[in-house]
């Protein structure tokens, strides 16, 4: 193959068109953590469409973030070249510049991003996990809910059943009533056996509180304490890594919207797990700087959020330890992505036999919840 064909045959063609919608998801019970509650989700779908090929991509945001995708990223982007995703992103992350490039704008540029990657890997034939090249086959997950809005009742029976069913972890939700944490920690540790019991407060105590509650949490086994205190906090993390229990792991990141903001948490000591997720980071590109990251400072990675979104590239980065099944998003992916994946015995793994990113909207049954 001469120069000239290989040019050709990496091409990908030009962006035609990039679609956006919006849909609000109600939530199956109320669901609230130690610092917010809410009753709906909202999903943002983007189609890309490129020389005859067309991309699916997702974020979880605001539906303000598909008028940043219509009105800034799309013009950003169309009649440029599909494949050199590097520059597309770029591109993006320049338009949106005096928009604001974190927050709703990053997890608009994430829907984009995801969907150039799910057309590049779609026209190689490829499944994404392919396409990024694995480390391994499969992901461990954890069940993730017990949100303080459930009786303890529903606690028990969720984490449970997720126990039950072969996961080696779960996590409940803490710190909105700091007095009843520790009954309700008891009756999750009741309910789930030798599984490891992971709590999230939501950046809902203060320093002071939130080493007490360790050491409560400790005796129960608790071996995950996420947000013990406010993420943007890192000096108050480093405390609670430092002064927390043996075996429980500081972990904080769910709301980094870029590579500075992990590089910052990471070089402050913060967490002992670092937490990303792709819906907000800007997309599987800016994952794979944050697994990057992960690598140059040898901390692991867990992902936030979005199961589908992140099967793939937890298996593709070297330092990935477990990918959260959040129910509210596993619930709405199961109920309108065709191609969903269930975790069998614990562990999720990517369809190789489906290209792209393995997942597509099923529009029609979405179309009733389009706001
Ligand atoms: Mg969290």
């Amino acid at each position: 193959m001469g120069a000239a064909e290989i040019v050709q045959a990496s091409a990908g063609g030009r962006i035609d068109s990039v679609s956006v919608a919006a849909y609000r998801i109600p939530t199956d019970a109320p669901e609230s953590d130690g610092t917010l509650a809410w009753d709906a989700t909202t999903l943002i779908s983007v189609h890309l469409a490129a020389a005859g090929s067309h991309g699916f991509g997702y974020s979880y945001a605001s539906r303000a973030a598909a008028l940043v995708v219509a009105d800034v990223l799309a013009p950003a982007i169309e009649g440029r070249e599909a494949f050199d995703i590097p520059a597309r992103w770029t591109d993006m992350s320049r338009a949106l510049r005096n928009v604001g490039r974190a927050g709703i704008g990053s997890m608009a540029l994430a829907a984009v991003d995801t969907a150039l990657w799910d057309l590049k890997a779609k026209r190689c034939g490829l499944s994404l996990a392919a396409l990024l090249g694995v480390m391994r086959e499969a992901i461990p997950v954890y069940g993730s809910g017990g949100f303080t809005s459930y009786t303890r009742d529903r606690l028990a029976e969720q984490l449970g059943e997720w126990a039950e069913a072969g996961m080696r972890y779960v996590k409940m939700k803490v710190g909105r009533s700091p007095q009843d944490d520790p009954a309700r920690v008891r009756a999750a540790r009741r309910a789930i056996g030798d599984c490891q019991l992971f709590v999230d407060a939501n950046g809902a105590y203060t320093r002071k509180q939130a080493l007490a509650e360790a050491a409560a949490f400790g005796e129960h086994g608790v071996s995950w304490f996420e947000e013990p205190v406010s993420s943007d906090d890192l000096d108050g993390l480093r405390l609670l890594r430092d002064r927390g229990p043996a075996g429980m792991a500081i972990a904080a990141g769910e709301y980094g919207h870029d590579a500075a903001y992990f590089r910052r948490m990471l070089e402050a000591g913060a967490v002992d797990v670092l937490q990303a997720d792709a819906t907000r980071c800007g997309g599987i590109t800016g994952f794979m700087q944050v697994a990057a990251l992960c690598e140059a400072y040898g901390v692991p990675l867990s992902s936030h959020c979005a199961p589908s979104l992140h099967l793939p590239l937890m298996c593709a980065a070297p330092r990935a330890v477990h990918l959260e099944y959040f129910h509210d998003h596993a619930r709405i992916e199961a109920l309108l992505f065709d191609g969903f994946t269930l975790p069998r015995n614990g562990l999720m793994a990517p369809e190789r036999s489906r290209p792209g990113l393995g997942v597509e909207l099923k529009a029609r049954d979405a179309e009733r919840y389009r706001t």
